[in-house]
């Protein structure tokens, strides 16, 4: 595999689903952060991080051990605990963006019209009078006096406390502006336009006269009729059931004021896919940095040695086979980081071997490289090596016997129990059928009487076993007192 099809390999790797998640996981995270550095009080805690960041990439620059160890085995823990301390940004974050989600749809201006739409109907079966102003993009406050301030999100229960009878703000007219109430028992100015038939009183003058002034949508309620009636732009028309009402509601906002407050929630919204953006510029540039330099391909040259195994038993390897090959690896940094050289060795199959000679190739197959890690080159290229078939022959088993027996003893017999072991050799070692074989030591002092030794066979390596293995050995040592 060359350099070519290695930096193929990276860039395809880039588009990897889980390079994909990768890059989303991290924006999250620096939106998130930017998120938090936007809301106060965790200015402190962060910089703390920052600083922990810090001082672990030095640690990790500098190859400070000890902090190194600290960081990646309390990381985890360190997460948890971040999560903890970050609990009420995380909570306000996802809070956040769970409303921005419900702001500005459109099933929310019909929603708030036919609540008032409901209200005014309600009023209306009650015979209580009222007036509803819903202002459009020209100022109520202007053209109207009095009124008490409120700032509430506009709800049933409260437009019908404001209206009851016996309430001491119901005389006037509630104020909306941008789906908010904003004031009640305000004062709105009179008509005084011929329009309006005399047999109306000056409820619904005023609120002719305030949708003669401004762009504003006026519900008056008829305390003596049990009415609906609708002011818009100097015209009255008198509504019959709450659909009616809840499109005109509806439609007046959609051209005049929702669309502000549609506006805001769509700056917001800009606002947000911004700062999303830049958050995943930021993570793709971050993510490809950290590729980048992980995916630069570069050279280690290792000697590592040379295991032969699954050697047949008809046949046996010359004996100058080269015990070690040099090794030239390719691969990316992180990945060549991550190799153990202490563990690095080319094992060679050895399990088709016949007598002859046999040329092998070191590549890939023989050696365990981590995933990205790739054989460039070896030296010596190939392994050249002979293979010799072997006899089978007979070996003499010799006691081997260290040291003396003790003062005023003397050895009576030693008996080795087999005698003789069968054994393979290669036909190329001339050990003119004459081959013995040592057992492992028998210490001979302290020994005063008869005695059996269980003992293994020591063998050089060109001779194998003709079984499976050596048998093991029994020498019984007669000992006797000195005469
Ligand atoms: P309704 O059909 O409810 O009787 P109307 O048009 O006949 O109404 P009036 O009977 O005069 O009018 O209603 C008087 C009420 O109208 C007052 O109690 C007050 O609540 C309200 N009102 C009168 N003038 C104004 C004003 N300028 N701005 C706001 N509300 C007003
Ligand atoms: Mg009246």
């Amino acid at each position: 595999m060359d350099i070519f099809t290695l930096q193929f390999e990276t860039i395809k790797e880039m588009l990897d689903w889980r390079v994909s998640l990768d890059i989303v996981l991290i924006a999250m995270v620096f939106f998130f952060l930017y998120q938090t550095l936007r809301t106060i009080g965790s200015w402190k805690i962060l910089s703390g991080v920052v600083l922990a960041g810090i001082i672990f990439v030095s640690a990790r620059f500098l190859d400070l051990r000890g902090i190194e160890w600290i960081y990646s085995n309390l990381s985890q823990v360190l997460v948890l605990a971040l999560i903890i301390i970050f609990q009420p940004e995380l909570r306000r974050f996802f809070e956040r963006a769970a409303s921005l989600r419900r702001r500005g749809n459109g099933f929310e201006v019909e929603k708030i019209a036919s609540l008032f739409s409901d209200t005014a109907f309600a009023l209306a079966a009650q015979y209580q009078g009222a007036i509803l102003v819903l202002a459009g993009n020209d100022s109520v406050k202007l053209k109207t006096s009095e009124g008490i301030s409120l700032k509430a999100e506009p709800n049933f229960p409260l437009l019908m406390s404001i209206f009851d009878p016996h309430s001491p703000g119901h005389d006037g007219a509630v104020v909306v502006e941008k789906g908010m109430i904003t004031s009640f028992a305000v004062r709105l100015p009179l008509s005084s336009s011929q329009r309006l038939s005399h047999e109306y009183g000056t409820r619904h003058h005023a609120g002719m006269g305030l949708s003669e002034m401004t762009d504003a949508l006026v519900i008056v309620i008829s305390e003596e009729r049990g009415t609906v009636t609708v002011f818009k732009n100097g015209e009255m028309s008198i509504i019959d059931n709450k659909g009616e009402l809840t499109s005109q509601i509806t439609a007046h906002w959609q051209t005049s004021a929702f669309p502000q407050f549609v506006q805001i929630a769509n700056q917001k919204q800009k606002r947000l896919v911004t700062q999303l953006a830049v958050s995943f510029v930021l993570a793709f540039f971050f993510w490809s940095t950290v590729v980048l330099t992980q995916s630069k391909l570069q050279e280690a040259f290792f000697t590592v040695p040379v295991e032969y195994h699954s050697t047949p038993k008809n046949v046996a390897l010359a004996t100058d086979v080269p015990q070690e090959i040099r090794l030239t690896l390719i691969g990316p940094m992180t990945d060549l980081e991550k190799l153990n050289y202490s563990q690095l060795r080319v094992r060679v199959d050895l399990s088709n071997a016949v007598q002859g000679k046999k040329v092998i190739l070191v590549d890939e197959s023989n050696i365990r490289l981590p995933r990205h890690v790739r054989v460039k080159d070896t030296d010596p290229a190939a392994l050249e090596l002979n293979f010799v078939s072997r006899i089978e022959i007979e070996a003499i088993v010799d006691p081997q016997l260290i040291g003396k027996v003790p003062r005023g003893y003397e050895i009576a017999s030693v008996e080795v129990i087999p005698k003789k072991v069968n054994v393979l050799v290669p036909m190329d070692i001339d050990v003119q059928g004459n081959l013995r074989l040592l057992t492992t030591p028998i210490y001979l002092e302290n020994v005063r009487s008869e005695k059996t030794i269980y003992c293994n066979l020591i063998a050089p390596g060109f001779v194998q076993p003709a079984g499976n293995a050596f048998p093991p050995v029994e020498v019984v040592l007669k000992v006797r007192r000195r005469s």
